[in-house]
């Protein structure tokens, strides 16, 4: 006999006749020998409608009371689906968070959770019933009792806590596609299922667009081992299996909260390669990108910051052994951009062997934003300049001076309390034979675009911009730090990039105005129509070429890339929002992934 949650989200449960369908699904399961625990959403836009009632009577309504308003929808579904278990003959109770006692942080609309009670869970499947959970809610964990939120697609980490807790043998996530497709299908007509998918790469693909999973919920799977599986509600049909490696055991108090960083890496086998005024037209890291995937060459951290007057700045590392290669081709290739009508002045090639990068990594560090400015204040304080800054959800990497690479990974080790025997040194990188280069595409058009001119280049500019936006809850994604230098005022200075939630982009910007007037750097833009467009693999690891097809197939859209950040196993570029589904549909082509099975996606 298994214990299973399964979680049913909005469009599963929408109708009177879909709850039936349900209970149905459900009462299978039992029959087969299994415990159920179900967890379920809001009906059908429930969740939506709630939000602009309250937009009616207030711009600005306060979190408290969105909390009680939204945690109304879960209340309807649970008692409807166990009164339909009922009527099967099948004994059910349904209960809110807090009466199951999901303990959650007292932060309205965003709650994390510290902990789920299983006693009363217990009892209740000891009597053969099935539970019905509210999902995407919880009660505070101080004197009040608040009822607290856990922000919007939420309930699906609820089903993963309440297994995680439960020790449960799997977590199943019922909804209205498949399983985990290459792309959203609804904008990409060809997108085909997927067997399986590492958490890693579900992680990043959740936290770039790919709403099908909540982020914080395969968090959870992968630090406690959780198989986690997303299949449809409407069909018998496998789904996809999101597969975890064998996790550290962890306590399961604290669960969201508990240690963000587990791991410190550090890699001295790197060299940085800049090109300085390349024409900002599309096309132009393509042909770069792939002259140098044509000499089979793997690059690793490709930073592209905003552009200044015509032209860009590309920057990205390779390990210290094809140095010679890819430097020879990036010296080659500037002169051809010579005759470009955009390009003012020669692009120029700047080669650093002295450089390293150290890495802080951990699931947990996901939608908190102090973690990045912790890392950056403690290099920061050991007067450590950062030279580039690449983020993805689980990881932020900084390139540093090679002379201060020990000292900085003993700090940060120490800073984030991560033991010595956790840290890593990655000298190989192996080829990943049975992970594809390219697993999925997502599309995010809900970030806006920050940036800031002259930022002056001394060891501390970075902590202070980041912890005063985390200090304000802004999480922050595709850090960049320009290449080039300019001396203002005799003073060498650097634009900085990233991007943020356009729900953010108002405070951030006012935020960094702020702080602009004591650290006095230039202007201060924010720039909301852009999209975020990614490729995630775990095997583009080792495997040369896959940043050159991803940047080819949107110049042959005559795309302009205006941002490019990359983690081991993500390339994102910022492009213009109204280009964003048209790229989409062009890079999943471009890496194979369409298919000719229709997906069918119920209204
Ligand atoms: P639920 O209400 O069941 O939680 P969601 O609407 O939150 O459902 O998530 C399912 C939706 O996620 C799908 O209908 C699909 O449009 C969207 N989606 C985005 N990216 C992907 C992807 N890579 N694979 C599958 N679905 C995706
Ligand atoms: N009902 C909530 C929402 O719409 C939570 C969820 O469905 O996961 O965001
Ligand atoms: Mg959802």
């Amino acid at each position: 006999m298994a214990l299973v949650i399964q979680k049913y989200g909005g469009t599963s449960v929408g109708s009177v006749e879909r709850i039936q369908a349900v209970a149905k699904r459900i009462s299978q399961a039992v029959q087969s020998g299994d415990s159920v625990v179900v967890v379920v959403s809001a009906m059908g836009k429930t969740t939506d409608t709630l939000v602009r009632l309250a937009n009616e009577i207030s711009n600005n309504p306060s979190s408290r009371e969105m909390d009680m308003l939204l945690s109304t929808g879960e209340q309807v579904t649970i008692a409807l689906l166990s009164m339909a278990l009922q009527e099967l003959g099948q004994s059910a109770i349904s209960l809110t968070g807090a009466q199951v006692g999901i303990v959650t942080e007292a932060e309205h609309s965003r709650a994390r959770i510290l902990q789920v009670c299983t006693d009363r869970l217990e009892r209740h499947l000891l009597k053969g019933e099935v539970v019905v959970v509210a999902g995407f809610q919880g009660v505070s964990n101080g004197e009040d009792l608040e009822i607290t939120t856990l922000g919007r697609g939420g309930s699906d980490t609820s089903a993963v806590a309440l297994a995680a807790s439960l020790k449960a043998d799997r977590c199943e996530i019922y909804t209205d596609v498949p399983g985990i497709l290459t792309a959203d299908p609804r904008l990409v007509p060809t997108a085909q299922l997927m067997s399986e998918i590492t958490a890693d790469e579900m992680l990043e693909l959740a936290s770039l667009g790919a709403k099908v999973l909540h982020p914080r919920a395969v968090e959870i799977a992968r630090n406690y081992g959780m198989p986690l599986v997303v299949l449809s509600s409407w069909s018998d049909r496998p789904g996809t299996r999101v597969v975890s490696r064998l996790p550290q055991p962890r306590s399961l108090q604290g669960m969201e909260i508990a240690k963000a960083v587990d791991g410190v890496e550090v890699d001295r086998d790197q060299a940085k390669i800049a090109l300085l005024r390349v024409p900002d037209a599309p096309g132009v890291a393509a042909s770069l990108f792939g002259e140098i995937s044509t000499q089979n060459i793997d690059v690793d951290l490709i930073i592209q910051s905003i552009h200044e007057g015509n032209t860009n700045d590309i920057a990205f590392t390779v390990v210290n052994r094809v140095l010679k290669a890819a430097s020879a081709v990036a010296e080659a290739i500037a002169p051809s951009w010579r005759t470009h009508p955009s390009l003012t002045s020669e692009a120029e090639v700047i080669i650093d062997r002295q450089i390293a990068k150290v890495a802080i990594s951990g699931a947990g560090m996901i939608g908190r934003p102090g973690i990045a400015a912790k890392m950056f204040k403690t290099l920061a304080d050991a007067r450590i300049n950062i030279q580039m800054i690449s983020t993805s959800e689980v990881k932020v990497s900084c390139v540093i001076d090679e002379a201060e690479c020990d000292r900085a990974l003993h700090l940060l080790s120490q800073a984030f309390d991560v033991d010595l025997g956790s840290q890593k040194e990655i000298t190989s990188r192996p080829y990943q034979v049975n992970q594809p280069p390219v697993r999925g595409v997502a599309l995010d058009t809900n970030q806006a675009r920050i940036a800031i001119r002259h930022v002056p280049d001394t060891p501390g500019m970075a902590a202070q911009i980041f912890t005063l936006l985390a200090q304000k809850n802004i999480s922050v994604d595709a850090i960049i730090q320009s290449q080039r230098c300019h001396i203002i005022n005799g003073q060498p200075t650097r634009d900085i990039a990233f991007t943020v939630a356009q729900s953010d982009e108002k405070l951030a910007c006012q935020v960094i105005s702020e702080l602009d007037r004591q650290i006095n750097c230039g202007q201060v833009s924010g720039y909301k129509a852009i999209a975020k467009l990614s490729v995630v693999g775990a095997g583009m690891i080792g495997h040369p070429g896959v940043a050159a097809k991803f940047f080819a197939s949107l110049a042959r859209e005559n795309i302009n890339i205006q941002m490019i950040t990359t983690s081991e196993i993500k390339i994102s570029c910022v492009i213009d929002e109204v280009d964003g589904i048209r790229a989409l549909q062009a890079v999943h082509e471009a890496f194979g992934l369409g298919g000719k099975e229709k997906i069918t996606i119920p209204i």
